[in-house]
């Protein structure tokens, strides 16, 4: 248990599923030991709903608004801004879910060495006409397109609509190259798949396609982290899963605060096994086979 009063802990959040603060309080502790090393000394922004997930949404991406208690603050590392937060442990996440926090966005970046990003996500954003069997081909086809570049990947869902494909890096690239190389492979799915890849944001782009979206791998740009739930109905979680069970997976938000426990108490492994260990580069010659 987590050293943090609560208050109003019989608030309901979410009004569809009946879900309380108090619920989310004991999502976060369970969850803990899966979501820390997400979190761990990456710069992260909270999504509060005060008024829960039917009320105004608020995005923080520095401490000074609201004091989180027990989160860390690192000042200087966002310039012209107040200190970036970072959650190291089960308190800093109770402490924000006591400040009605329920989402966590985390940098591609950790504090240790803030110019390098250690990963690069590719977020796969569907028209919302498309079936899901749509977007599990989809991060098929961009696992496809970064291992035949030399990039192991690993794959989460949103806890939203959609998937998350993940590339963990060695910290060597700069944020530019790191965002150039990303966009280079979404505009390479878009132009050699043109009807079922688009790498222009906003919905017109898109219809009958997926976006691509590389935009979040850029400085101070942050996604969903793993293990952490959504302000949406339901409170879906963004979950980690293996390739082979991709087909089998139903949507985005299959599994939720509610549920999550379900799986977590069935698995032998890791999901993402070997994720930690990959120590990847991306080169001069595999950014020439995008062009
Ligand atoms: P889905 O699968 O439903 O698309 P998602 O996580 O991929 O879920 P969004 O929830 O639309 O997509 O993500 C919005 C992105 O923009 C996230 O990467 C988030 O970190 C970022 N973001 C959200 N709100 C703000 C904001 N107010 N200011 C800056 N960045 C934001
Ligand atoms: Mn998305």
């Amino acid at each position: 248990m987590a050293g943090i009063r609560i208050t109003h802990p019989e608030r309901v959040i979410d009004e569809a599923r009946g879900l309380r603060k108090i619920d989310l309080v004991h999502y976060f502790e369970a969850v803990a030991p899966w979501l820390l090393p997400q979190l761990q000394k990456r710069p992260t922004a909270v999504v509060r709903a005060p008024s829960g997930i039917g009320g105004e949404l608020f995005f923080q991406k520095h401490a000074s608004k609201l004091q989180i208690p027990h989160a860390a603050q690192h000042e200087g590392l966002d310039p012209g801004h107040a200190a970036l937060m970072t959650f190291e442990s089960v308190d800093a996440i109770v402490g924000a879910a006591q400040m009605d926090a329920i989402e966590f966005h985390t940098w591609n970046a950790r504090v240790t060495n803030i110019e390098k990003p250690d990963r690069l996500i590719f977020d796969l954003d569907p028209d919302p006409a498309l079936g899901w069997d749509r977007m599990i081909e989809a991060a098929q086809l961009t696992r496809g397109l970064l291992e035949a570049l030399g990039l192991r990947a690993w794959c989460k869902t949103s806890g939203g609509k959609g998937l998350h494909v993940v590339v963990p890096l060695a910290r060597h690239a700069s944020w530019e190259a790191a965002k150039d190389f990303a966009r280079a492979v979404a505009v390479h799915m878009a132009s050699t798949l043109p009807d079922r890849f688009s790498a222009k944001m906003g919905p017109k782009n898109r219809t009958g396609r997926i976006f691509v979206d590389y935009l979040r791998n850029g400085r101070g740009a942050t996604s969903i982290a793993a293990y952490a739930p959504r302000a949406r109905p339901g409170l879906g979680v963004s979950v980690p899963i293996r390739w082979d069970e991709l087909e089998s997976v139903t949507g985005g938000a299959q599994w939720t605060v509610a549920n999550l426990h379900e799986r977590l108490d069935k698995l032998h492994a890791d999901p993402w096994d070997g994720y930690g260990e990959a120590r990847q580069r991306i080169t001069a010659a595999m950014r020439k086979q995008l062009d």
